[in-house]
């Protein structure tokens, strides 16, 4: 499709709010297939300082620090798979509109995080069962205690399922 005007406008615009929650400008330019300069621009303008270059996360495991981000992360995979499937590809636009819901029920959250959780269900990398015990789903891997548990009850798949 051609690029136009108007969609090249929405598309800075969907740029600056991802850029306004401090998205990593590498994840913003996948979004929206912008170029990286013209981004580190607008987080200059924005946030009045350089963007992190640090490096990225491997995965979402690395944002899961304590159980209320585990629970939080958890808690925001839910909202977006309740309206998007699990197989569509990650929008901008999906990222945002779960991100702006999240934070108006629960609070501030590394958008970030949001997106690293929803990469990583989607391929596989991380489970995202039922807990059996409270019927939330929460993003589980075996690796830390933090995430072999769910965050909301305590419930453990592999000792206490057996
Ligand atoms: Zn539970």
């Amino acid at each position: 499709m051609a690029e136009t005007t108007l969609g090249n406008i929405h598309k800075q615009l969907t740029a600056a709010e991802l850029i306004r929650g401090k998205m990593r400008l590498s994840i913003v330019q996948s979004l929206t297939g912008l170029t990286i300069r013209p981004l580190r621009t607008m987080w200059k303008e924005i946030h009045n300082e350089g963007p992190s270059n640090g490096k990225l996360p491997e995965s979402v495991l690395s944002y899961m620090v304590n159980q209320a981000m585990a629970a939080g992360i958890s808690t925001f995979t839910s909202l977006h798979l309740r309206q998007h499937s699990p197989n569509a590809p990650i929008t901008a636009e999906g990222l945002l509109a779960t991100w702006s819901t999240y934070q108006r029920l629960c609070g501030p959250m590394d958008i970030n995080a949001g997106y690293y959780a929803l990469r990583d269900v989607r391929a596989d990398f991380v489970s995202f069962p039922r807990c059996t015990c409270c019927d939330a789903h929460f993003i589980y891997d075996p690796g830390s205690t933090l995430t072999s548990r769910c965050p909301f009850c305590g419930h453990s798949p592999a000792k206490d399922d057996k």
